[in-house]
């Protein structure tokens, strides 16, 4: 009888009540006071994080001492655990396909190739894939043209296109930092 009626309970339960209870016990690790309790890992701490505010990473590598003196050139600790949780713009697979045949795999900034680079067993097929006019600057959902709104950059670009906050460079402006670059 008991069986019986706890499998009742149960067959009543909706998904979301029995994912619920799924994680409860990652759920109780995560808020427990323990900063080291499972296997020698430490808890791990939530972070909110989006793919569009990619840091170049230096504040992390930067400490401040009591009296707000920068630690520049000391050792430091990283490999915590970090759990992130935020949104992303959503890109489609079927527009990414539609972009490389359109402009192929070279770079549009550098010329850089990665199957040239990498060799084809490494590097065929590889390109990133930059929006001529960033995701997060239009509101929702929208129509995309693979041939004018979509271009492709090596990863070095592409970094470089989006390291400073809130600005995007254009391909024009990209291949003009490198000119100068090489220039000097
Ligand atoms: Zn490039
Ligand atoms: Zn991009």
């Amino acid at each position: 009888m008991e069986n019986q009626s706890g499998q009742r309970r149960s067959s009543t339960r909706s998904p979301a009540a029995l994912a619920t209870t799924a994680i409860m016990p990652f759920l109780a690790f995560l808020n427990s006071d323990s900063p080291c309790t499972r296997n020698g890992v430490t808890r791990p701490t939530w972070v909110r994080g989006s793919r569009d505010s990619e840091s170049s990473g230096l504040s992390s590598s930067i400490t401040k001492t009591k009296t707000g003196n920068r630690k520049l050139n000391t050792p430091g600790k990283e490999g915590k655990l970090v759990l992130r949780y935020g949104s992303k713009y959503e890109r489609s697979p079927r527009l990414r396909k539609l972009a490389l045949q359109h402009h192929g795999l070279s770079c549009k900034a550098c010329a850089f190739n990665f199957a040239k680079a990498y060799g084809q067993q490494l590097g065929a097929g590889y390109i990133e894939v930059h929006h001529l006019r960033p995701l997060s600057s239009v509101r929702g959902e929208h129509q995309i043209d693979p041939k004018t709104d979509l271009t492709v950059l090596c990863s070095n670009c592409h970094r470089m296109a989006h390291r400073r906050t809130g600005i995007c460079l254009s391909v024009e402006a990209l291949r003009r930092h490198l000119l100068t670059a090489k220039s000097r």
